[in-house]
């Protein structure tokens, strides 16, 4: 359902049209869903996030095809039901430190045993 704008898609680069969460540019190869309720266009990332839909309108059901009339004629008076910009960790890094710190802490504890018991 995803479209990945291209520079065939400048017309809609063009608008200037933010993305209505993160309030973020469209650039070529940016992968967008457009709501087939409100017809706004947001990030694939932000359309996935969370139970999947438009984060503007909360429709759920995506268009098919990246249609410029369809999008050109934006439904307005819709209200952002998200309260502020979301920030999107695009990939996610585990912190290490915390498990290597407890792994450690059950090892002095083991020794410390070990020496008491022998
Ligand atoms: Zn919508």
């Amino acid at each position: 359902m995803a479209h990945i704008l291209t520079e065939e898609d400048k017309w809609f680069i063009d608008l200037n049209r933010k993305d209505p969460i993160t309030h973020e540019e469209f650039h070529p190869g940016d992968e967008v869903v457009v709501c087939r309720a409100c017809r706004c266009v947001q990030l694939n990332d932000v359309w996935e996030m969370g139970p999947a839909g438009c984060k503007y309108c909360g429709g759920t059901e995506a268009s098919g095809d990246f249609d410029r009339d369809f999008i050109e004629h934006k439904v307005s008076g819709s209200t952002i039901n998200t309260a502020g910009p979301i920030r999107i960790t695009r990939k996610k890094k585990k912190k290490l430190w915390p498990y290597l710190a407890a792994g450690a802490a059950a090892l002095v504890l083991i020794v410390l045993l070990m020496l008491y018991l022998f």
